[in-house]
């Protein structure tokens, strides 16, 4: 019996992640979820949209599956899904992107991961107003944050057989901050002679994204470029509906997404689970239930060759539950096959 905290979050989180425990649940991974909340709805009763029992639940479980939790524009309360990950040290934030079949898309070889800085950048949101009309952000990079996600885009490369990792930055213009952060990756790259190391300017990075994605494997990259290119490279391969994510620290993990709430689709059942699931996916793996992963994974990859059960975004016409439903019933075929 694995404990695994789940939050549900906000938007579309809560029906997606009821989705996601449906499949998960056909794969007979016994798991107890430990259901905690976080975000707006939870301020008037907890006194925080981030209140301490939700990371006290995470450092016990280790391991958290997490919806997405909407974070107000301009004004109000700092991201609850950043302070989440600085609080717990979550300072790897990995996102595969890889082609899939039956969906429709430019190309058919794309197979990318990124690894994006998690703990500090411009993304750490320390800013000031000077005056009414002036503000500013500080983007603080250290070497230790930058060489332990340097460390881990290798170790990761090294393991999964992948060829090259490529940083990207802006290094020519942020000389001091991007520019520690592709000297620590130089420096991390040094102990990984057998793989191939090369640097690209993040304007460059988006260009040669939209034309060659093929050519590129592992991407290492700041806080605040690795977001942006997450969703490019989400478009690349479908959509934010089957992106998923995880954000690892050294002994804590929370899975969840690279899309956001989407308040527009919210409570309408319409939203693709998939990112959610493929998120689980890796959690599956990360809890050493590799066997239970591949049937989840080769389930959804039968739902999206298929095509009769997808969601809107992909072409579809089924709620986020059929679809759900659907890769539970593969899972089930898959077994009773055996
Ligand atoms: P979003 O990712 O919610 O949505 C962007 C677009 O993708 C929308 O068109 C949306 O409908 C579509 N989309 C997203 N997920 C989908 C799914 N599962 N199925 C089908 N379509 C999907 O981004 P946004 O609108 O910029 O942000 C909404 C809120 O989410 C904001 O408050 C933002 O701060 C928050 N956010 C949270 C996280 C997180 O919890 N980790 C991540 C990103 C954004």
């Amino acid at each position: 019996m694995h404990n695994i905290t789940l939050i549900p979050g906000d938007g579309i989180g809560p029906e997606i992640t009821e989705a996601a425990q449906i499949a998960i649940e056909a794969t007979n991974v016994k798991i107890n979820w430990e259901v905690v909340n976080a975000g707006e709805g939870v301020i008037e009763k907890e006194g925080s949209p981030l209140p301490g029992h939700i990371l006290e639940s995470i450092r016990k479980n280790k391991v958290a599956l997490k919806g997405p939790i909407t974070t107000p524009i301009g004004s109000g309360f700092r991201s609850v899904n950043v302070a989440l990950r600085k609080e717990l040290d979550l300072y790897a934030c990995v996102r595969p992107n890889k082609t899939m079949p039956g969906i429709n898309t430019k190309f058919n070889n794309v197979d990318l991961v990124i690894f994006r800085e998690n703990t500090e950048d411009l993304y750490a949101g320390i800013e000031r107003k000077i005056d009414d009309d002036t503000a500013e952000s500080i983007k603080r990079i250290t070497r230790k944050a930058s060489e332990r996600i340097a460390k881990s885009a290798f170790e990761y490369a090294q393991k999964q057989n992948r060829q090259k990792v490529t940083v990207v930055t802006k290094a020519n213009i942020c000389k001091l901050s991007d520019g520690l952060f592709l000297e620590s990756a130089k420096n991390i790259a040094k102990d990984y002679p057998e793989i191939k190391f090369e640097e690209l300017l993040i304007d460059n990075m988006c260009m040669q994204l939209v034309q060659y994605p093929e050519v590129y494997d592992v991407l290492l990259l700041p806080n605040l470029y690795g977001d942006i290119v997450s969703d490019l490279a989400a478009g690349l391969t479908g959509g934010l509906g089957i992106a998923p994510g995880a954000n690892i620290g050294d002994e804590l993990a929370v899975f969840e997404p690279v899309h956001g709430s989407s308040p527009g689709l919210a409570g309408l059942s319409k939203a693709n689970p998939t990112a959610l699931i493929l998120s689980a996916v890796m959690m599956l793996k990360h809890i050493g239930e590799q066997k239970a992963a591949k049937v989840l994974y080769n389930a959804i990859v039968e739902v999206l060759k298929k095509g009769e059960c997808i969601t809107y975004d992909l072409g579809g016409h089924a709620s986020t539950f059929e679809m759900a439903e659907a890769i539970a019933k593969e899972i089930r075929k898959i077994f009773a096959s055996k």
